[in-house]
């Protein structure tokens, strides 16, 4: 072929693995870990990029990153976006039996991940410590999300029950896991990669740097099929600056019936002819997703 000739037969893709200031982790096809350098020039480098390297003596040059499927960022210390993870397909919100659950918080990661454009299921956690009517009142809370296709799962991570079916949905996704405080998402990442300790013993091999301080996002394998990027930063993911149309997109069974209002800017909230409420009534939606849309929407600039 025409492109023969070292340079090229060297360059092969690479993902990144963990990033720390200038050193890039890059995996290779194979799951083999290459300590990279990289050019400023290519823009920011994060976890989870697909990248094309080449190998130099000792490890390897990172030459081009390929567009991303979505970026998940945060606001810097300015206030201006900055990318934490890459190619994330899969947003895990973990709730649990205790602490108290919150629709509310679910609707805003459920928004997040429509926002980057990204699936999305729910784990219910700790559903060890709920049986009978407290476990049934329970579930039927969360019914409203399978309804309108964000799949639910019940786990304990403590009792590793009931994580086949999660394995099995993290399969061909590159996830990550997002809830509140002590809802049992390290539980639940150890669960999930009992060799999490063995992975970053790799990462640290190849650095030679010693530990690998775990608070970079870092994306590891699953043992049954798929990655996990997890870090702290990615675990406290939020909701972002967004507008109304974004917001009402975010709500995706509102999808069907936005433009449909009697009035061109209908609220939602109290105007006649409104297809939204209207849907309520009619028990396609679920008047609890309105009142958090309608709340959410309270946060928003106001319109002119
Ligand atoms: P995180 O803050 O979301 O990372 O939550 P942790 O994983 O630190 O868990 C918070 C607490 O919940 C810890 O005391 C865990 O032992 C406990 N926990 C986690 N998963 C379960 C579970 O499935 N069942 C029960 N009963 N406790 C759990
Ligand atoms: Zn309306």
């Amino acid at each position: 072929a025409a492109l023969t000739g070292a340079a090229a037969d060297a360059a092969s893709p690479g993902r990144v693995v963990v990033r720390h200031g200038q050193n890039l982790y890059v995996a290779d096809e194979t799951g083999g870990l290459h300590h990279c350098l990289f050019r400023q020039n290519l823009g920011e480098l994060v976890c989870g990029d697909r990248v094309v390297w080449q190998p130099t003596g000792s490890g390897g040059v990172v030459t081009a990153r390929l567009d991303r499927t979505s970026t998940l960022s945060r606001p810097d210390y300015a206030g201006r976006d900055k990318a934490i993870a890459a190619n994330i397909t899969q947003v895990v919100v973990v709730v649990a039996a205790r602490p108290e659950p919150s629709e509310y918080l679910v609707d805003q990661y459920l928004v997040a991940a429509e926002q980057i454009g990204v699936a999305a299921l729910i784990a219910l956690n700790k559903i060890d410590l709920v049986e009978g009517a407290e476990r049934e009142a329970l579930l039927s809370r969360f019914a409203r999300y399978p309804a309108i296709g964000y799949p639910l799962v019940t786990v304990s991570a403590k009792r590793a029950q009931g994580l086949a079916p999660l394995t099995e949905r993290l399969r061909d996704h590159t996830s990550i896991l997002v809830g509140q405080s002590g809802v049992g998402k390290s539980s639940l990442v150890n669960a999930l990669l009992p060799d999490r300790e063995a992975q970053t013993g790799r990462l640290s091999e190849t650095t030679g740097h010693g530990r690998h301080t775990t608070s970079a996002a870092t994306l590891y394998r699953l043992p049954g099929g798929g990655e996990l990027i997890d870090s702290p930063g990615v675990r406290s993911f939020r909701l972002g600056r967004l507008d109304r149309a974004a917001l009402e997109q975010g709500f995706r069974e509102l999808r069907d019936y936005v433009g449909r209002c009697q009035f061109r800017d209908c609220s939602h909230a109290h105007e006649p002819g409104c297809a939204i409420r209207d849907a309520v009534e009619a028990g396609k939606i679920h008047p609890g997703r309105l009142a958090n849309f309608l709340h959410m929407a309270e946060g928003l600039a106001p319109r002119y």
